[in-house]
């Protein structure tokens, strides 16, 4: 038969353990029992690993009292019931032994209480055993929590409305306050934060006293290193059954790292915003040489154009009023008026083409010495603004210790941009994974730089190649065909050549040389 419970009784009278295990059994109870008479054989059993359930204790033994044996429990912590059997009736015993610890006390004459005893030790044990496991399991989640705060940097806090005191969890947590410098009251608090985050900070939790509604506001707290904490704290009222505001509860969280990311990002777009637009101005005033370069190209044409008619009208007009000096029978006023238009004309046009001639006169190149190298990166850069140079593969082979070279810097950039245009356009029918553009830059033996753009594009056709630098060629539908021919201008105004080679496998090879600055160091360096 199994054992409802394991029993030691400290008892030097057989006879009356004998009395307790048969009372036991009559109640139903059926014991595991053992008997010790004395304190080492007690101090023995408690160091067995099955210990009793239930100790029943002689309170008069001489050699191991029930009180002596209480304390030997206690000594090593072990949460074993004690129950005290003493010989005879004594009240103020009785209420001594259970206020010492004891968990119950009964008269050997009384033995029908013994199971009830039993019963209701054990349950007591329960009970305490069920307690401290939750007690426990309280503690384990709390410490969870706490990781949890810390690891989110925050901390949940509570303000007694009655008493201004303050409590937070985890309680000696460093996230938000510094060491040391958690304010134990409300006054402490606004005290602590920063001075242009008070007065809103208050306002806001006033009106939530007032409302009832939540609140989230950011706020800072100086740190006595220097600098500042940037906290958000979030909180609400709690009111007792009459409305009264009780406490106000929340959570404040460390937010210094998103604060600073934030301006990193704002400070980052900022810079980003002014680099584009000085690229854009760049890339405008490029754009300017260029439309001014394309006029006076155009300009030339259309006066040589323009010049020899004008000339004519001119001379037309000049003979016919000649003629009308010496008149002649039929001429009237009606060629007088006709003529008279022409010189109009002739001198409208020539005015037009003096305001044109005004407009786009070519500003002095300025020549000053540069790196050509550096030139080259700056375009590449520029253009990776404007178009998808990612699509290309792009490979700079750049010289070391180039000379520099003695040039117009906008106009130079210009003619790179022309040339490296031309080749990504050759190339945009080249599967992606084929667009092979390269610049190559290098020092010639006869003292100039030579700068190479080339590209694996479609290439030129027969009959192209000779008509490259001409104003107005062009293969493109949208083309104007004017930049080859301003660049053939600009690198030739510089003193250089620029030509045009095909490649032995497939597109072009557009390069040009400059020459170089005498001894001089390059300003953009
Ligand atoms: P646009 O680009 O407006 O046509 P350009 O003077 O820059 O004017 O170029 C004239 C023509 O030269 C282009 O239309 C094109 O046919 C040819 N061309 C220029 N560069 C290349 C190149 N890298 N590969 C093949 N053809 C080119």
């Amino acid at each position: 038969m199994e054992a409802d419970v394991n029993l030691l009784i400290i008892e030097d009278r057989q006879e009356d353990v004998a009395l307790v295990v048969n009372e036991l059994r009559r109640a139903g109870i059926a014991p595991l029992w053992e008997r010790v008479d004395c304190e080492p054989d007690f101090v023995a059993r408690l160091e067995r690993p099955d210990l009793p359930d239930v100790i029943l204790a002689n309170d008069a033994l001489p050699r191991c009292g029930a009180m002596r044996a209480l304390e030997l429990l206690k000594e090593r912590k072990l949460d074993i019931p004690l129950i005290v059997m003493a010989d005879a009736v004594d009240e103020e015993a009785a209420s001594d032994r259970i206020q010492r610890g004891a968990a119950d006390y009964f008269v050997k004459d009384r033995l029908g209480r013994v199971a009830a005893a039993i019963d209701r030790a054990l349950e007591v044990k329960r009970l305490r055993g069920d307690k401290q496991r939750a007690e426990e399991r309280l503690e384990e989640s709390e410490r969870q929590l706490h990781l949890a705060l810390e690891a989110a940097r925050m901390i949940t806090w509570t303000w007694d409305m009655r008493t201004g005191k303050r409590s937070s969890s985890p309680p000696d947590s460093t996230t938000i306050w510094p060491p040391g410098k958690a304010p134990p009251d409300l006054d402490t608090f606004f005290r602590s934060i920063h001075p242009d985050d008070c007065q809103p900070l208050f306002d806001r939790v006033q009106q939530t006293l007032k409302d009832g509604s939540g609140y989230s506001v950011e706020f800072r707290i100086p740190l006595p290193t220097g600098g500042v904490r940037w906290v958000r704290g979030q909180g609400r009222v709690f009111r007792d059954a009459a409305g009264q505001p009780t406490h106000l509860a929340g959570v404040s969280m460390d937010i210094t790292d998103q604060k600073l990311a934030e301006r990193a990002l704002r400070e980052s777009e900022a810079k980003w915003r002014s680099d584009q637009e000085k690229v854009q101005q760049h890339l405008a005033k490029l754009a300017h040489v260029t439309r001014l370069q394309m006029m006076g190209e155009l300009m030339s044409e259309v006066s040589h154009e323009i010049n020899q008619p004008l000339y004519a009208i001119s001379n037309f007009a000049e003979a016919s009023l000649n003629r009308l000096r010496s008149p002649i029978e039929g001429a009237g006023p009606e060629i007088l008026s006709w003529l008279e238009q022409i010189a109009v004309q002739a001198n409208r046009a020539g005015e037009i083409i003096r305001r044109i001639g005004r407009f786009v006169r070519k500003s002095p190149a300025k020549l000053a010495p540069a790196d050509v190298n550096r030139i080259v990166r700056d375009v590449v850069g520029l253009l990776s603004v404007d178009v998808r140079l990612d699509t290309v593969e792009l490979e700079l082979q750049l010289a070391e210790s180039l000379p520099p070279v003695k040039v117009d810097r906008i106009q130079i950039e210009q003619v790179l941009v022309n040339l490296l245009r031309n080749a990504l356009e050759a190339m945009a029918d080249n599967p992606a994974a084929r667009r092979h553009l390269s610049v190559h830059t290098e020092s010639l033996p006869s003292g100039a730089v030579r700068i190479a753009v080339r590209d694996n594009g479609r290439g030129l056709e027969s009959g192209e190649l000779d008509r490259l630098f001409e104003p107005f060629f062009t293969t493109k539908t949208d083309g104007m065909g004017m930049g080859l021919s301003i660049s053939h201008s600009i690198v030739e105004a510089h003193g250089g050549r620029l030509e045009a080679v095909p490649n032995p496998e497939r597109g072009m090879t557009f390069q040009f040389t400059l020459p170089v600055a005498s001894n001089e160091a390059p300003d953009d360096i």
